[in-house]
């Protein structure tokens, strides 16, 4: 069997990525350096990751809402250490206004604004000036509102969906009396991604709090979930962020206890974006391109009729159609099944790889002998490369009918299984030095695709701070490294810290990153 790519994970995974996202039909670079252009089934996918985060968000109790994309730049400057953390990549309006001088269109100087806008990089600022006003009294607390927006933020080197200037996302920002509020806010909607990532996405995650030095501007605590790609780096794939009463320090976010005392609010803020799509295209693309796990998938079975430009692709239309119809009418995980009858008249063979290529999760090729038998003929995407499980032939159609739902929720269960093994058995946890780590990763490639696939490492930690852990840090950075996460749930370590030498209190994530 042919493959559908032209260049696999093992010769070249950075090429290989960009080939599917390409191939898959998913995006495309645009005209504006860093962003991209999402198409309709990278859309679909996103809009299915939307519909399932957003019913979780709302099951907690949260409410969506909208802020402006503009910032007034004195918000952002509020709190130190945000401003400190975004000013290097924010995207800045100064003017409204353009007029031709010597038929050349010229940025009009008399139309300066009095004070420039920030175009969102993220709203903590701008939600938290509305907290302060929302806000009066306990009894208004928790304030839980959330929003999908677009943001943008100056990146230097992006690749579609992982880093891009603009990118699409939910923020949620909430408000709480107290600090173990708070901290119990910022640990659920972790869970909801951890679940999100889990069951909805196919990809385990380590969940974990991010060392200081990794922190979101502004914030007490972050924590994240990591994923791990198919060439051993790991990706943050959604960031969830205790911010203490910092921005309501800075911002006047006050309210009246129960007992008349005026308090500072203590805020949480939380988010994943379409880098999302990036993490399930490095989990679950094959070299036959993309391999979508059934919940995200637009169109779950794809029929292909096999048609040859004769009287009898009537009937055969008709016989898809009929099972379009019965498909239409299952359900799986809870939806309707999202079947597609494909018409169009490309050739056969064509469809197939297209299909295969954008990821559709099961394919039903019905020729004449098909429906002559009242049969179905089905490729899995998932096992496509599994030997004769390649092609089911003369399927009977009730059978499948009955199947179906089953055999979608068996594909997703399949593909988070397969990433899940990846994750568990390429985590050494026995390095217990930095010179064995440093040897463990080797030296740091120019080429990525050159660096290999090693894993992370799970290696004692004595959780230094400030310039201790800038030195680790450039340490790391020497042997292109990063600290991911501090993984929860953990016991007592056993040992020394890999870099201080002094005794250790928890165990943390090393790994190449995205
Ligand atoms: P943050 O507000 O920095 O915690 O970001 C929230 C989440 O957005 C991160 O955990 C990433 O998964 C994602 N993210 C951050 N920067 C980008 C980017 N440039 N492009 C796509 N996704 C991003």
């Amino acid at each position: 069997m042919k493959r559908a790519l032209s260049v696999t994970r093992e010769e070249n995974f950075p090429e290989w990525y960009q080939a599917v996202v390409d191939q898959a039909d998913l995006a495309e670079t645009s005209p504006v350096r860093g962003c991209m252009i999402i198409k309709p089934w990278g859309w679909g996918v996103w809009e299915l990751v939307q519909q399932a985060l957003d019913k979780r968000i709302k099951d907690t109790g949260h409410e969506n809402c909208y802020f402006p994309l503009f910032i007034p730049m004195s918000f952002i400057a509020q709190e130190a250490s945000h401003v400190e953390g975004f000013a290097k990549e924010m995207a800045i309006v100064t003017h409204h206004r353009l007029k031709a001088v010597d038929g050349k269109l010229v940025v009009d100087p008399s139309s300066e604004l009095e004070e420039p806008l920030v175009v969102r990089p993220t709203s903590e600022t701008i939600i938290g000036d509305a907290f302060r006003r929302w806000i009066a009294s306990y009894r208004d607390l928790p304030v839980l509102v959330n929003q999908w927006a677009n943001v943008v933020r100056w990146e230097m080197r992006t690749r579609l969906f992982l880093r891009t200037a603009e990118f699409l996302w939910q923020e949620g920002h909430t408000a709480h009396a107290s600090k173990d509020d708070a901290l119990e806010e910022t640990l659920k909607m972790l869970e909801i991604y951890r679940e999100l990532a889990e069951d909805v996405l196919a990809m385990p995650v380590m969940v974990g709090e991010k060392p200081e030095n990794e922190r979101f501007p502004g914030a007490d605590a972050t924590y994240s979930i990591e994923a791990m790609m198919q060439d051993g780096k790991a990706l943050q794939a959604g960031t969830s962020h205790y911010l203490g009463q910092n921005f309501a320090k800075a911002q006047n976010i006050r309210f009246q206890s129960a007992t008349g005392e005026l308090e500072y609010a203590h805020t949480t803020s939380w988010g994943v974006s379409t880098r999302l799509i990036g993490g399930v295209i490095m989990t679950h693309g094959d070299d036959d391109g993309l391999r979508l796990p059934p919940r995200i998938a637009p169109k779950q079975i794809v029929i292909v009729p096999m048609l040859r430009e004769k009287p009898e692709d009537a009937d055969l239309l008709a016989y898809c159609e009929k099972l379009k119809t019965e498909l239409d009418g299952l359900s799986a995980f809870g939806l309707p099944v999202r079947a597609h009858l494909d018409k169009k008249p490309t050739r056969s063979a064509n469809k197939r790889w297209d299909w295969l290529r954008r990821g559709a999760p099961i394919l039903l090729e019905i020729g004449p002998r098909d429906m002559a038998g009242d049969n179905v003929t089905m490729i899995r995407r998932d096992k496509l490369r599994d030997g004769d499980k390649v092609i089911s032939t003369g399927l009977a159609r009730e059978q499948f009918l009955a199947q179906a739902p089953g055999l979608l929720a068996e594909i997703q269960k399949n593909l988070f299984d397969e990433a899940k093994a990846r994750l568990d058995g390429n985590i050494r946890a026995d390095l217990k030095d930095f010179d064995a780590i440093a040897a463990f990763f080797g030296a740091a490639s120019e080429d990525d695709e050159k660096s290999g696939f090693k894993g992370w490492v799970r290696a004692p930690w004595s959780r230094p701070t400030g310039s201790e852990l800038e030195a680790i840090e450039a340490r790391l950075k020497a042997l292109k490294l990063t600290l991911r996460n501090v993984p929860m749930g953990q016991g007592q370590p056993s040992g020394a810290c890999v870099f201080t030498g002094k005794p250790a209190v928890e165990e943390i994530i090393i790994a190449r990153a995205y």
